[in-house]
């Protein structure tokens, strides 16, 4: 089919963009629609139509509704992680889990639906009665990246819908196929035309279209520094509410009375799994001193028996890099780091396989120091950096000196120093003995400083950003 899905329908893009699988570029997945200005102002226009029933369908009917699209997302996860695993190239395992993920998150807000709750309480004012309650916020712009072609699509729409809200779904132009499977369970769960839609296409044509349309009352996105800084900038004047989820440069500590076998699979699983295209990825592993030497030897070892080869081919550990634009990013980053003065330790090269596609070495740098640029500036791919730090106090201080915060991980035996780290650490969200990389989905997740701006994304923390309270006031 693939088309764009606007106020009900299924709309042919005014162009079409191929779907290349990375793992074997030979293989396409289809040719997807591209839609332009107008067919995103016609989703626009729907959404807002229909905003006002929609609000006013009850919570009954919403919490049904996501319950179905979970239970739907679930019984098809083996047929949706295969497809996303051959559109992005994480490895089968990761793609079937991530489609779990979603199922399981459109579930959680069927039950937020029906849980949200105002405040009734006393005026100051004798007499007079005071209510606060949540309220919808309107149409809401979803733009998402291609890391997480279903999980960060369904933690933006979930709570969209979940509150009253209408859609406007624009994903990466790397992922549509994911996405319109998405939409098609979305679409087969009775919601009424125009509340939800998908509009695929480029950041430039459909992305601006919805950013600055003064009809999309709160924008949510999940980027780039870069973009996210300019769809800030853009919905300023007019006062859009905003969320952004952006990147990460994210420290895993390694003392030396960390237990060697935990602080290197954190490593691995942090900055290699899902091939190291993760905002939370740990690519910078500050490590004690005393542990050093025995932590990159063990790593090194690890590394070098990853398997690296198509995402679904049976006991492939790392599938490949999502593309060639990104894959010449990563040796580019490889090429700085080697300029900078950085000891490459194993990887850096391209990896040949039988299938054609994007595959490079898992890549360690050592001795490096946190001023490089491969520390300080996201690198998205399967690099990580070694920083040899002589104390605690040391550690904290590299870890804390980044322009992100999104996810800071430490690997230690002393309660001493994992009890300072939760609260010294300048991230939003702490790990102690586990991957930086792995979240769950009832709490909240963002970060600060350039990572996130605006209220937090999921859990029950999801409906300060998609609601807006009401205080009234009565005088019985
Ligand atoms: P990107 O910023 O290039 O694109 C993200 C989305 O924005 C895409 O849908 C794109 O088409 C759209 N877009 C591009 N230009 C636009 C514009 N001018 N106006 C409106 N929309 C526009 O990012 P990407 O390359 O797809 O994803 C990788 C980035 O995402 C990394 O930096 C990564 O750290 C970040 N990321 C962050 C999180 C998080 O939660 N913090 C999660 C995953 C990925």
């Amino acid at each position: 089919m693939n088309k764009s899905y606007i106020d009900g329908a299924w709309v042919e893009g005014s162009s079409a963009v191929a779907d290349l699988n990375p793992s074997d570029t030979s293989d396409c997945i289809g040719d997807f629609a591209s839609s332009n200005k107008a067919q995103t102002n016609d989703a626009i226009n729907a959404a807002q139509k229909i905003s006002g029933s929609w609000r006013e369908s009850g919570i009954h009917q919403r919490a049904e509704m996501l319950d179905r699209i979970g239970s739907e997302i679930l019984s098809r996860k083996e047929e949706l992680g295969t497809l996303l695993s051959r559109e992005e190239g994480k490895v089968l395992a990761e793609g079937i889990g991530e489609v779990e993920r979603a199922g399981h998150i459109f579930k959680f807000f069927a039950g937020e639906a029906v849980r949200i709750a105002g405040v009734s309480m006393d005026s100051v004012r004798p007499g007079v009665d005071v209510e606060v309650v949540r309220e919808p916020i309107g149409v809401v712009g979803i733009i998402t990246p291609w890391n997480f072609p279903i999980a960060i699509p369904a933690w933006k729409i979930a709570p969209a819908l979940a509150f009253g809200n209408t859609v406007v779904f624009k994903p990466a132009t790397l992922v549509p196929a994911s996405a319109q499977s998405l939409t098609q369970i979305i679409a087969e769960s009775g919601l009424p035309a125009g509340v939800f839609n998908l509009v695929m296409g480029s950041g430039q044509e459909v992305g601006e279209t919805i950013v600055n349309s003064p009809l999309v009352n709160a924008i949510s996105f999940t980027g780039s520094v870069a973009t996210g800084r300019e769809i800030l900038v853009k919905t300023a004047e007019r006062q859009a509410r905003v969320q952004l989820e952006m990147g990460g440069k994210n420290p895993l500590i390694v003392l030396d009375d960390a237990d060697l076998e935990t602080a290197v699979e954190c490593a691995i699983n942090g900055a290699f799994y899902s091939t190291g295209q993760r905002c939370t990825a740990s690519s910078r592993l500050i490590v004690g001193a005393d542990i050093h030497d025995r932590f990159v030897e063990r790593l090194i070892e690890r590394m070098e028996s990853l398997i690296v080869d198509h995402a679904l081919k049976p006991g492939t550990q790392m599938g490949p890099v999502v593309d060639d634009r990104q894959f010449e990013e990563d040796l580019n980053y490889i090429e700085v780091g080697c300029s900078e003065g950085a000891e490459m330790a194993t990887g850096g090269a391209r990896l040949e396989r039988d299938t054609d596609g994007y595959y490079l070495a898992p890549t360690l740098f050592i001795e490096t120091n946190n001023a490089m640029r491969i520390n300080q500036e996201e690198m998205f791919g399967p690099i990580a950096s070694v920083i040899r730090a002589h104390d605690y106090e040391e550690a904290l201080t590299v870890a804390n000196d980044t322009d992100f915060g999104l996810s800071a991980g430490i690997c230690t035996t002393s309660l001493k120093h994992a009890s300072h780290f939760k609260r010294n650490s300048s991230a939003g969200m702490v790990m102690v003995n586990l991957p930086t990389a792995g979240v769950d989905y009832h709490v909240p997740f963002g970060g600060r400083r350039n990572s996130s701006f605006g209220p937090r994304e999921q859990g029950q923390a999801a409906e300060q950003f998609y609601t807006a309270t009401k205080t009234t006031y009565v005088n019985p």
